[in-house]
């Protein structure tokens, strides 16, 4: 029988973090998993947790300690993917979540990839660009036992980029005596990344976001979208969102709100942001208060900037027909529930997001046959399978009359345990 929310002895019963969250996600989907149900606290104990002190010296002379994290959380479906952030709240129990989530998300859109995830707690903002690279580097050696082409595949997360993956690849790289482009993903073209990676997960929600407006019979053309965030993600979207026709009527970020009912210039917004750093005062656009954009009537809303921005307290209010979740965990489990009750459609992040994880995916196939693939191409091979993902999942929401979080939770749940089923257990 599987055992609910027993948390590890490292963890705090008094403040167990994301990963009681997560399990009780795992608890929720477990009475569909059938016979699989068997294998489901497979699901609820991370493969490895490895932790690491990462010693610098910083530019002044002193010696400075980090704590740094990588956690692998199932490698039954294949070698683990997920990030590596740079933040001074970095906890073990928000890795071993957002590991366990990229294992969901790989699974959910049948990327052969399990899920994995690291961390640093280091606020960036106060070191050097020299200081970083040592951080980045010192904590690359530590982790490099469990890292490899084959085996764990780290990609850029908050405050991490092309150049710390640059520095990851070197790193590793200088250990095992040859270059290892496969190692990382989201790095630089000039190292072996791939065409279309920065637009992927922008593109990847403007995808299944224009299915679902198929299933609901609206039409894109015209079709009202409101956006908040207008960085990669949001601003790819805007973009594609607009080529099909549709109007940008919103668009908030940490500037403030912007409006216009006929439609914003997504061009003139996006080189307003560059030139800028916000949208606000960007021209053809009224200001409105933040609070009103979530009072919108659009018929898509995409929240593309943080998490925990659609709650209890303004969930009631949002008068859309699609959201579509570009950010990780933008809506809370009660705001959820409440757009569930008022018939709004929730394209979840783990599905709405993976566009990111899949032309990652790309890269690292790239990296092994060392034959680069053009733009078009990937882009293709994006869309069509974020395109069969969403009517997997969309087939199974509809079958047993659930929403898409679920049925995209229960489709990945499976797909990592009936691989784990048939592996069986060793020795
Ligand atoms: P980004 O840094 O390029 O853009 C973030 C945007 O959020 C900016 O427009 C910023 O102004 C806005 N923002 C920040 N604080 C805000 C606030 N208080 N109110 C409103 N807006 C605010 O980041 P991104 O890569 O576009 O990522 C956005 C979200 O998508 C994050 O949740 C990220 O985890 C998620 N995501 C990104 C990718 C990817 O490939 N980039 C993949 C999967 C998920």
């Amino acid at each position: 029988m599987s055992q609910p929310f027993q948390l590890p002895s490292y963890l705090s019963p008094d403040d167990p973090g994301p990963w009681a969250v997560y399990l009780e996600q795992v608890e929720r989907v477990t009475p569909y998993l059938g016979k699989l149900s068997r294998w489901v606290d497979t699901l609820k104990h991370p493969k490895r947790i490895l932790t690491v002190d990462v010693p610098v010296e910083l530019d002044d002379g002193t010696i400075a300690h980090f704590e740094g994290y990588r956690v692998q959380h199932n490698m039954a479906r294949g070698p683990v993917k997920g990030g590596i952030r740079f933040h001074q709240d970095v906890t073990l129990s928000e890795v071993m979540a957002l590991s366990a989530w990229m294992s969901v998300k790989c699974a959910a859109v049948n990327v052969p990839f399990g899920g994995a995830k690291g961390g640093v707690r280091i606020d960036p903002r106060n070191y050097s660009q020299r200081e970083l690279e040592r951080v980045t580097r010192r904590y690359t050696s530590e982790i490099s036992a469990i890292l490899g082409p084959n085996q764990d595949i780290p990609a850029p997360d908050v405050n991490t980029n092309a150049q710390t993956m640059a520095w990851i690849l070197d790193t590793y790289s200088q250990q095992t005596g040859h270059l290892s482009p496969g190692v990382v993903t989201g790095k630089p073209l000039a190292l072996g990344g791939s065409l279309g990676r920065v637009e992927a997960t922008g593109r990847g929600v403007f995808t299944v976001a224009a299915e679902a407006a198929r299933d609901l019979g609206i039409n894109l053309e015209g079709a009202r979208v409101a956006i908040q965030g207008m960085g990669n993600v949001g601003g790819t979207a805007a973009k594609l969102f607009a080529e099909a026709g549709a109007k940008i009527i919103a668009a908030q970020d940490h500037t403030g709100t912007i409006y216009n009912a006929a439609g914003l210039n997504v061009a003139a917004v996006l080189e307003h942001v560059r030139s800028t750093g916000g949208v606000a005062n960007a021209p053809g656009s009224e200001a409105i208060a933040n609070d009103d954009f979530w009072t919108l009537e659009s018929e898509i809303l995409v929240p593309a900037a943080l998490e925990g921005q659609i709650t209890a307290k303004n969930a009631a209010s949002i008068r859309t027909r699609i959201v579509v979740e570009g950010a990780n965990g933008p809506t809370t489990p009660e705001a959820d529930d409440i757009l569930t009750q008022n018939g709004v459609f929730v394209i979840p992040d783990v599905l709405a997001n993976a566009g990111g994880v899949t032309v990652s995916y790309f890269e690292w196939v790239q990296n092994f046959s060392s034959f680069f693939w053009d733009e078009e191409l990937i882009n293709r091979r994006l869309e069509s399978l974020m395109r069969n993902a969403y009517k997997d999942i969309s087939t199974i929401a509809r079958q047993h009359a659930i929403s898409l979080r679920t049925a995209a939770f229960i489709t990945a749940c499976s797909r990592i345990l009936e691989a784990q089923e048939l592996r069986g257990l060793y020795p």
